[in-house]
């Protein structure tokens, strides 16, 4: 029977599905420094970002066919080793791409109304400071007729573009490979109305100089992409968005450009530093937070668990024929 190894966690229905076609499944997490002892004893593990699987271990795993990996990155697989050895690797690149989206313009609408503020304030004084509070929250922005800059223009950029698309923002993406994409926005439940839009890119100075948001949606490439130099080029008073990846934007920088009012406040679900994010940006009073919960919705969750189910299914579908 072939044994799979759950070690961060599946959703229910990716667990049954595997169960159903005769698996053994086990979800009991195993501590790293003790994977070394367990895992030559089975053929697949299901990770998230939590579980390194690095070459000594792989090496360490003759029997292992697969790595997958439920989500994006790849950062903590060594995946051209795993491949060098015959080992399949596969992750779920899009099943978390609309929750990633949802979560920036979650920050967007709490930055534009002050949420994540008064969120803290009224428990303790909405009883007694009412009509300072309604007064200090009076100036709020709406995100419709707002241009909306968006870097990276791939899975979660193009669906951030929908949304943004929907709420009447002007979209202005920027991607190192893409020029224009059509996108095809359709309505939930009602297939007779299918919308398409011709989205070009922009280059990275006009995008800089003409957003009022910007929202980041690329990989982590080695160095901040926005810094001091592309803070200085942009209109006073943008908002920043980065539920990408951690490093992107200089925190530094950030920071700087926050306290000078430059920036008029940010919203950050990733951190160069996790799990230990930056003091001084988690306590700035314009920063809306959230502790990397881009692709945790039960939806995401729940189609990263199918999905994973289905291709370690016809894996061994398509290996049957005496491979396994
Ligand atoms: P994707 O590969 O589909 O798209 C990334 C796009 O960025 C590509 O089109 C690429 O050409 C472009 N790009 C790369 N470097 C660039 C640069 N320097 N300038 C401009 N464009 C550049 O990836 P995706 O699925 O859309 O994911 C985007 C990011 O979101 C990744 O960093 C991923 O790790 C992150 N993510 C975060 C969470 C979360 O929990 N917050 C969840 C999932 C994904």
């Amino acid at each position: 029977m072939i044994k799979i190894l759950v070690n961060d966690g599946m959703h229910p229905e990716g667990q049954q599905l595997l169960e159903e076609a005769n698996f053994q499944v086990d979800t009991e997490s195993v501590a790293q420094e003790n994977l070394p002892e367990t895992l030559p004893g089975y053929d697949v593990i299901i990770v998230r970002s939590a579980t390194k699987v690095r070459k000594d271990l792989i090496d360490m795993c003759p029997n292992l066919k697969i790595i997958a990996r439920g989500g994006v990155g790849l950062d903590n697989i060594d995946v051209k080793h795993a491949k060098s050895k015959n080992i399949e690797v596969i992750n779920t690149p899009a099943a978390s791409s609309p929750a990633v989206a949802e979560l920036a313009f979650a920050h967007m609408f709490a930055i534009s109304r002050f949420l994540y503020q008064s969120n803290r304030e009224m428990p303790s004084t909405g009883n007694t400071q009412f009509k300072n509070l309604k007064k200090a929250y009076s100036q709020g922005i709406q995100l419709r007729g707002k241009t909306l800059g968006i870097i990276g223009f791939g899975r979660i950029g193009q669906e951030t573009a929908r949304i943004g698309l929907a709420l009447g923002m002007n979209i202005m993406p920027v991607d190192l490979v893409i020029n224009e994409t059509i996108l095809s926005i359709d309505l939930y439940n009602n297939k007779d109305i299918n919308l398409t839009v011709r989205v070009p890119t922009v280059s990275l100075n006009t995008m800089l100089t003409e957003s009022d948001f910007i929202s980041l949606h690329v990989p982590f490439g080695g160095k901040a992409l926005i810094g001091a130099k592309e803070f200085e080029k942009m209109k006073d008073g943008v908002i920043i968005i980065n539920v990408s990846r951690g490093g992107t934007v200089d925190e530094e920088a950030l920071l700087e450009a926050l306290n000078s009012g430059k920036v008029t406040g940010a919203g950050l679900d990733v951190f160069e530093n996790e799990p230990t994010p930056l003091k001084s940006l988690l306590e700035h009073p314009r920063v809306s937070l959230s502790p990397h919960i881009g692709a945790a919705t039960l939806e995401a969750q729940r189609n990263i668990g199918i999905e994973l189910a289905e291709k370690i299914i016809a894996y061994y579908n398509g290996n049957s024929n005496g491979k396994n």
